[in-house]
């Protein structure tokens, strides 16, 4: 991973990298107070949010500038690096010149291409480390735009965060995890970290360390904590964050995971293993073909035949039949059920193009 490699102690080889510290900088005694509580455990980066996004005006917004000083004496009397949000051209000047380590962009900035632009230019012709948080809506789109414009602006040491998103949905998280977004994330981006923020996510202290070994079982980098001395007492995001010694308990517990399998024994056996899911797959996508092939023929019927290409009832029947026959194997309904959806919309969507095209072009089948 070439973005791992960063030259500077800021981000060691260090599994997980750890990212920890309160969700904003509330008074100078309580950073150095959860400063000190940190430095004895393996912390990478101490964060502090200083200029906070509030969804409504009235909240605490942060302390401001002052903050950045407070966060200097952390890194002079703990030796802990130190990283902060910024999502304006002047907060990255304002923590250049108080020697911040890294800066991260913020769920609400990452989805404002301007905002990130504005950051972007701001950093141009400095080499500082910048961390992304994953845009607040589930576009990964705007995930890697905002990854690209800080690239275009010369910024190489960058890091994915994934913090859940936003979601009308009232589930047990504050932001929904959507896993598939970051995995795909991983797959376009293999070369960039990423790491995982749990807080975020939870939003509830107790569904915190699930989520976090989840990540780890998913082979993210590393992990953002929101840790306070009294967390209840916290002038943001009281119910996510943790005690130090709740942050002990579950780096204790936190089961970290090989990136890969090491030696060549475990090498070649899951190398056979997966030889026989490439046969399996080989077959889905050849009988997924010899049905292409039949839905076909029956879109060429139903043109023939002035009969509608969607057919309610066959649908209904369907969906209960698969997911039955797939029940008694063992298999999820919900699986089934999407996988079914897929199929029967690219059904309806091939139909719908021989229904739509003039006799000519169609391809009709050998009979
Ligand atoms: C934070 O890290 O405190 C924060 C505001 O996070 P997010 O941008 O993910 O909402
Ligand atoms: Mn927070």
């Amino acid at each position: 991973m070439k973005n791992l490699a960063f030259p500077s102690s800021v981000f060691s080889e260090a599994r997980p990298f750890l990212v920890c510290g309160p969700c904003s900088a509330e008074s100078e005694h309580q950073v150095m107070q959860t400063a000190y509580a940190l430095s004895g455990l393996p912390v990478t980066l101490f964060r502090a949010g200083i200029w906070k996004p509030r969804t409504r005006p009235g909240a605490f917004e942060g302390v401001g500038a002052v903050g950045l000083q407070w966060l200097q004496r952390v890194k002079q009397e703990t030796g802990l690096r130190t990283t902060v949000e910024v999502a304006r051209g002047q907060h990255v000047e304002l923590c250049l010149r108080h020697q911040i380590d890294v800066l991260w962009i913020g769920a609400r900035s990452t989805a404002n291409p301007f905002t990130v632009q504005e950051i972007a230019d701001a950093l141009r012709g400095t080499d500082i480390p910048v961390m992304v948080k994953n845009p607040i809506n589930p576009d990964l789109n705007l995930w890697l735009g905002a990854i690209e414009r800080l690239e275009n602006a010369g910024i190489q040491k960058l890091i994915a965060i994934h913090r859940g998103f936003s979601s009308a949905e009232r589930g047990g998280y504050r932001n929904k995890p959507m896993w598939e977004l970051p995995i795909e994330l991983k797959r376009l981006r293999p070369d960039l970290p990423i790491i995982c923020d749990p807080s975020h996510i939870c939003g509830k202290r107790d569904l915190i360390p699930r989520i976090a070994q989840q990540a780890m079982d998913l082979n993210f980098d590393g992990l953002m904590l929101e840790v306070h001395p009294e967390p209840d007492k916290a002038l943001s995001d009281p119910a996510q964050q943790l005690t130090p010694n709740a942050l002990t308990q579950l780096l204790q517990a936190l089961v970290v995971r090989e990136k890969g399998a090491t030696g060549s024994m475990l090498r070649a056996t899951l190398r056979e293993l997966r030889e026989i899911v490439d046969k399996h797959d080989e077959e889905l996508i050849l009988a997924l073909k010899e049905r292409m092939k039949v839905i076909e023929q029956i879109g060429l019927f139903k043109k023939e035949n002035n009969i509608a290409v969607l057919q309610p009832e066959r649908w209904k029947d369907i969906v209960e039949t698969r997911t039955a026959w797939a029940r008694e194997l063992g298999l999820s309904d919900e699986l089934i059920l999407k996988i079914f959806q897929l199929i029967h919309q690219e059904s309806i969507r091939q139909q719908t193009r021989i229904m739509n095209s003039r006799a000519q072009e169609l391809r009709f089948p050998a009979s």
